[in-house]
């Protein structure tokens, strides 16, 4: 009765339409991917980056560095990228190693090839709520919006409640929820008795990377949960969610196969994009 609010289904068809704008290009867009070190979940994550953005026509080229990588070394290679007309977007995979100022790292990234959508600028107008068609939304976030949209799960006048404030995920969601008339309640690992919001909310957006931590209980009847969570637990991928309780009341996407493929989907698309907006 209540559906599964399925990312795969959504960025496949995503991926289709990139694919036929693709096809309109002189040249395929290229997607610049900087990765350092080995962690294994980085990995798993810039490989279906790079598999998933050939199925859509757009090329990626792939620098993979040392873990022991000099901070001023990466700086360089983000300049040469900044400058590389073959490149139309760009990002650095994190995390990156604890010696590196990821803040400053991002931050050289032109805000014109910032495809994750992370810079200060880009970031700032989202809260700004600007209408700049050159932005570039963070992929996660925007997946997430691109499912209620293509569900057609109402947001103007309801009440939503995203659980979880970091500056890439909770906290751009928030304010794009914000931007399309939610009420927007922010919940984070300080606020006490979560339930007391989600209970109340049409709209529930779990990011806080804790394993089912939103129980069927918490959850009001016909409500929709979007779950961002994403833990390794033995060799399941966990969401936040515990999905088989929240299915039997609500509408809710998986994990996997929800806003994982979303992800990169929306990444992609942004990159698309940079090279439209060049052209
Ligand atoms: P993060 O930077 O660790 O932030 C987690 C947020 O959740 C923080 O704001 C934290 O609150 C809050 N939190 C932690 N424990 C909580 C609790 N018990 N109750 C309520 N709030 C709690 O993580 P992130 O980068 O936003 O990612 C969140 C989750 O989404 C992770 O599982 C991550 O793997 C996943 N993710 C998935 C995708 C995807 O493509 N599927 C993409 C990005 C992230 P405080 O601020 O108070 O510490």
């Amino acid at each position: 009765m209540y559906k599964t609010l399925s990312g795969r289904e959504v960025s496949d068809a995503l991926l289709i339409n990139i694919k036929r704008r693709v096809e309109k290009l002189e040249r395929k867009p290229m997607l610049g991917i900087v990765l350092v070190g080995s962690d294994p979940a980085s990995q798993v994550y810039v490989n279906m980056k790079v598999k998933k953005a050939a199925t859509a026509g757009v090329k990626t080229q792939l620098h993979r560095l040392p873990e022991s990588i000099k901070e001023e070394e990466l700086l360089k290679l983000v300049d040469h990228l900044n400058k590389d007309k073959e490149v139309d977007g760009f990002i650095v995979q994190a995390p990156l190693p604890g010696h590196i100022d990821g803040t400053k790292i991002i931050e050289a990234i032109k805000t014109e090839k910032d495809v994750d959508g992370w810079t200060s600028a880009n970031m700032g107008a989202i809260f700004l709520n600007a209408k700049n068609k050159d932005i570039f939304v963070p992929a996660t976030p925007a997946g997430v919006m691109c499912i209620l949209e293509y569900y057609s799960v109402p947001i103007e006048g309801k009440h939503a409640v995203v659980v979880g404030r970091s500056n890439v995920v909770g906290k751009p969601l928030a304010m794009l929820l914000l931007s399309k008339n939610a009420t927007v309640t922010i919940c984070h690992s300080k606020t006490p008795d979560i339930s007391k919001y989600t209970k109340e909310a049409d709209i529930v957006v779990a990011a806080a990377g804790v394993p089912q931590m939103i129980k069927g209980s918490m959850i009001k009847k016909g409500a929709y949960v979007i779950d961002v969570g994403t833990t390794k637990v033995g060799h399941k991928v966990v969401g936040d969610v515990l999905f088989d309780e929240v299915i039997k009341k609500a509408h809710c996407s998986p994990v996997p196969g929800g806003v994982g493929p979303m992800t990169v989907a929306m990444l992609i698309n942004n990159t698309l994009e940079a090279a439209e907006r060049r052209k």
